[in-house]
């Protein structure tokens, strides 16, 4: 059992590092999805494209197609990264200022 200020200091020491790397699970976990879905879409252009038929060819998604739908989780990626690191600064600076 530590001191009240010690036990303190601690206490507040591993609730900032679970603020701030605590959330990476949950990005990843997110942005995870997002490669998940752009793989399988990817796959299945591939997939569609590996016909050996003219006709079949022309109905898969061109690979501009894939490559742009990766990059829109790219950015969605991006966007909740921001948004997260906003409210982990909010709330280093509330529990440093408390
Ligand atoms: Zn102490």
């Amino acid at each position: 059992m530590l001191c009240r200020e010690h036990g303190e200091k601690m206490a507040r020491s591993s609730l900032l590092k679970t603020a701030l790397f605590g959330w990476w699970g949950v990005i990843s976990f997110f942005t995870n999805f997002g490669a998940i879905s752009a793989n399988r879409n990817a796959l299945r252009a591939y997939q569609r494209l590996a016909e050996p038929n003219g006709e079949m060819q022309l109905r898969g998604p061109s690979a501009a197609q894939v490559q742009h739908q990766s990059a829109m989780w790219k950015f969605l990626g991006l966007l909740v990264m921001l948004l997260v690191l906003l409210i982990v600064v909010g709330v280093a600076v509330t529990m440093l200022t408390s």
